[in-house]
């Protein structure tokens, strides 16, 4: 059994022993973003510490929410982010507005969990295309999907 746990829109663990009863802020002291303890799709409660732990310190915020595998609301302000990264890259590099679709579709994709290989391959190649700017959208894009696989490969 879990206590649930509280994370603001950052991805902030405000606590991840939250009692039953007690609640949070609504808003993160820290960040004056949002205060979540459940999932915003299906409202199950966002999984804490184990019960009986008296300290959480290796807790991370989880990105997807374990019944529904929508994606936490911090996960979609990540994905933002990295979206507009990989955009102002885009914009400097002249690739067309279907690749770049393409691209952002595809990042959406490892958020969600739903990115195929094929995606993957298909971007690459894109990306190869368009030189050195492709190489650091592909780095970017590389690099959030690695901090997705990881986060989604521990128990
Ligand atoms: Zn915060
Ligand atoms: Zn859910």
């Amino acid at each position: 059994m879990y206590r649930t746990a509280a994370i603001c829109e950052q991805g902030h663990v405000l606590s991840a022993m939250y009692e039953a009863g007690s609640l949070p802020p609504k808003h993160c002291p820290k960040h004056g973003t949002k205060v979540y303890m459940a999932c915003t799709y299906c409202h199950a409660r966002i999984q804490g510490a184990p019960y009986g732990a008296v300290s959480a310190p290796g807790y991370r915020a989880p990105r997807f929410c374990p019944e529904c595998a929508k994606p936490y609301p911090w996960t979609l302000t990540q994905l933002e982010r990295a979206q507009s990264e990989i955009d102002r890259h885009l914009l400097k590099s002249g690739v067309s507005s279907n690749d770049a679709d393409s691209i952002k579709a595809f990042a959406t994709g490892l958020a969600a969990g739903t990115a195929t290989r094929e995606q993957a391959t298909g971007i690459r190649s894109v990306l190869q295309s368009l030189g050195p700017v492709g190489s650091v959208i592909w780095d970017q894009v590389k690099d959030f999907g690695a901090r997705v696989l990881a986060d989604m490969a521990k128990p």
